[in-house]
């Protein structure tokens, strides 16, 4: 019976690159120390307007170096740290870090870029979020309005309620709110209404698909349209050929982010294409020379 189970887990935990983890309870003990053993690290992706090539705003994407595992996809760990409540410290860290280095970069004169942040619907079941939030905002000295709250739609904010009453508090000192992966979840345009979001991300299989042209590619046509419509900034995630980048440009489409730019990419590497570039400008230059 022990086996039986130790097999089922085993195959439930593959993860995307197919590692298959010895059990789950030793990755779930060490995402518990993960912090004081310092294995977390941000990379950080460009977000690139589509007006003039320049970059507007940073995503910063959790990696979790495992001493034994190597590189361990968010995408496998992040649900571990949902279940065992290990989110709140971890999404706590993941917070200080971007809106220290937005304030880092600033300071170094590399461009006053939003730093977007993604949070689990899970954090917010902390009713105090807003206030905790507030205070390492506070703390890092990044102003609030450059700070962006990327959240998924998902079946697991029960309480939206609870939710737009921290959005709101949050807003209320300018921090704004995207939702990512729009389009590809349960409730868009209630989601839309409700949440009053000042970005939409449209997800990355309404992009990967406008090389073929089909059905797919109208899809993020539409929500761009929807974003004119609503005066909500469109920005599309996963691009990766020039194709996509063209397509997203002539729709109207505000700001991409995805491979085609850059891949994620440690503080270290980030900031020194920075500072060789003297400005911000030179990393897309070549972008904005194709699209002419
Ligand atoms: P997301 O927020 O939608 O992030 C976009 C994902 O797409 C990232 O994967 C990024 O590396 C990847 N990506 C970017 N450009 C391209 C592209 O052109 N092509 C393709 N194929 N992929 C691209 P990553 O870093 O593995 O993160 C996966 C997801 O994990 C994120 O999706 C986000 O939902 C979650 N995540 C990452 N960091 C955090 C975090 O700090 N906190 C929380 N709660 N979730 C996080
Ligand atoms: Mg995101
Ligand atoms: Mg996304
Ligand atoms: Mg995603």
């Amino acid at each position: 019976e022990a086996k039986k189970n130790a097999q089922q887990e085993a195959v439930f935990f593959t993860n995307a690159i197919g590692i298959h983890y010895e059990n789950r309870l030793g990755l779930e003990s060490s995402l518990r120390s993960v912090l004081c053993r310092r294995e977390l690290e941000l990379y950080y992706q460009y977000q690139v307007g589509l007006d003039n090539g320049q970059i507007e705003g940073m995503e910063a994407l959790l990696r979790w170096k495992h001493p034994e595992f190597g590189f361990i996809s968010p995408l496998d760990f992040i649900p571990i740290a949902e279940e065992t409540g290990m989110i709140i410290p971890i999404g706590d860290w993941v917070l200080r870090t971007a809106c220290e280095q937005q304030r880092i970069w600033k300071e170094q004169g590399y461009g006053d870029f939003r730093m977007s942040v993604n949070v689990s619907p899970y954090q917010f079941h902390d009713e105090h979020l807003a206030d905790h939030f507030l205070e390492i905002i506070a703390e890092t000295g990044i102003e609030p309005s450059r700070l962006v709250l990327e959240m998924t739609e998902s079946l697991a904010i029960h309480n939206v309620e609870r939710v737009i009453v921290q959005l709101d508090k949050l807003r209320a000192y300018g921090v704004q709110l995207a939702i990512d992966d729009f389009g590809s979840g349960y409730a868009s345009l209630a989601y839309v209404k409700q949440l009053r979001p000042s970005i939409l991300k449209i997800d990355r299989s309404f992009v990967s698909c406008i090389d073929d042209m089909d059905e797919d590619c109208r899809m993020a046509g539409a929500i761009v349209a929807l974003g004119k419509a609503l005066h909500i900034h469109v920005l599309a995630e996963g691009v990766e050929t020039e194709a996509q980048l063209q397509f997203l440009k002539e729709a109207g489409c505000d700001e991409i982010q995805g491979y085609y730019v850059n891949r994620p990419m440690p503080e270290s590497e980030i900031s020194q294409q920075l500072g060789s570039a003297g400005n911000s400008f030179y990393i897309v230059k070549r972008l904005l020379d194709n699209l002419d």
